[in-house]
């Protein structure tokens, strides 16, 4: 059985590695000649708009899924028209812009974070006076780790960011992966900016039947807009917040009749969850369930879409995901360190990149904490957040 995958970076690298043992084969489209994918699978490398090349990547496929949430939405209706999409294309639809998911969440009575949709520099001023300051305006479209955002805080943040906003909508700014931005219809969102206590993302997925399983609630720690460590299961989680974020991907589920590995972001505040964003796809802050769940989000998300029955989203102890950005350690010194685990996606180093990831994998918070102190003088800089890992092994023996 050969399952078609839209977008060949490192979660189509993943995927692919974890369906290999269930006897499946994959063949990738992407638009970049280095895509990752190309070491360990048939890749096809086109635009996502090159119809010729479209219908000869589904020619004798038995489903599509994809990793990469910007491919164009009418790609994936006319692939839907060939073969089998999941999840279907009304996912992509719904998490490509910003707006549309923000209204999604609400219409399904999913919190979030105040927002105003801002058509252009002259509404910005309308939207302020809804929201208030601090704001975070976002780009509705192809943002992603935190690029296409303004932080206003103050007045004269406001006339900067107007100063931008041509310059981030012109034709080819929002360019990722080879896709070009086409519609944009309603171009950016202002949010309140939430003083939250941390950020959270749950993993779930749903499979053919409906039968759905979810993993712990993860712990995401970011600099510069990029995730760079994830704690898992989230430190000293409370319960209702868990059954809270499930019951919000259970109604996304519904709603969409969605098949495969969902990922919904989330602010805790105030004791509450605020739903931020969601990936209809596997997730960076799901790595650590390669070694640290009894079935990874890659197998779930896989098992899920050809029809397979769900494995245990059960976490194995406690682990932490540690991004391997624009440069990489020296793998012995990783490897040295007891129960540590070392991806590398095989891409060229370039500034801001992620490049791979290592797990980390302990029986408590403590040994963790002990673990990750242990890991080379590579992992102790402040963008690793390893101060997070160590506050809350603090507070868990106190
Ligand atoms: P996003 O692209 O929406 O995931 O935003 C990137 C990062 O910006 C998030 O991980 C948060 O750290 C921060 N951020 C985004 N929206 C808000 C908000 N409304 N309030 C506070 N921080 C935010």
């Amino acid at each position: 059985m050969t399952i078609g995958i839209l977008g060949g970076g490192q979660l189509g690298y993943m995927l692919a590695l974890a369906g290999y043992p269930l006897g499946l084969h994959f063949r990738f489209l992407d638009p970049s000649p280095e895509a990752p994918v190309g070491r360990i699978a048939t890749r096809i490398t086109a635009q996502f708009t090159d119809r010729s090349a479209l219908k000869k990547f589904a020619a004798g496929l038995e489903l599509v899924t994809y990793e990469f949430e910007n491919v164009p939405v009418e790609t994936a209706r006319f692939l839907a028209e060939r073969v089998p999409m999941l999840p279907p294309p009304a996912a992509l639809e719904a998490a490509q812009d910003r707006l549309n998911e923000k209204r999604l969440f609400q219409k399904l009575g999913i919190d979030t974070t105040e927002f105003a949709a801002v058509a252009d520099a002259h509404s910005l001023d309308d939207a302020v006076q809804q929201i208030g300051l601090p704001a975070i305006l976002k780009t509705c479209r192809m943002g992603y780790d935190g690029k296409g955002q303004w932080i206003l805080r103050k007045t004269e943040d406001i006339g900067r960011a107007k100063a931008e906003l041509p310059a981030a909508n012109a034709p080819g700014a929002a360019k990722r992966r080879g896709t070009e931005l086409a519609q944009q219809s309603v171009p950016f969102l202002l949010e309140r900016l939430v003083p939250f206590t941390r950020e959270l993302s749950v993993l779930a997925v749903r499979g053919r039947t409906g039968e759905t399983a979810v993993y712990p609630l993860v712990e995401n720690h970011h600099r510069a807009g990029i995730l760079r460590l994830s704690l898992a299961p989230a430190p000293q989680l409370d319960p209702a917040i868990q059954r809270a974020a499930e019951d919000a991907a259970r109604r996304v589920f519904d709603a969409l009749q969605y098949v495969g590995v969902l990922a919904i972001e989330f602010f805790e505040h105030e004791g509450r969850l605020l739903a931020n964003e969601m990936a209809p796809r596997v997730h960076n802050s799901g790595h650590w369930t390669i070694e640290g769940a009894l079935t990874s989000q890659f197998e779930n998300h896989l098992r899920a879409v050809v029809g397979l029955p769900l494995g245990s989203t059960h976490a194995i102890g406690c682990s932490a995901m540690l991004n391997l950005i624009g440069e990489v350690p020296d793998s012995a010194e990783v490897l040295a360190v007891r129960d540590a685990h070392l991806h590398l996606y095989g891409k060229s180093a370039r500034a801001g990149r992620k490049l791979g990831h290592v797990t980390l994998r302990a029986s408590s918070p403590e040994e963790l904490a002990s673990r990750l102190v242990e890991l080379p003088g590579y992992f102790h800089r402040p963008e690793f957040c390893l101060d997070a890992v160590l506050r809350h092994a603090t507070s868990a023996r106190g």
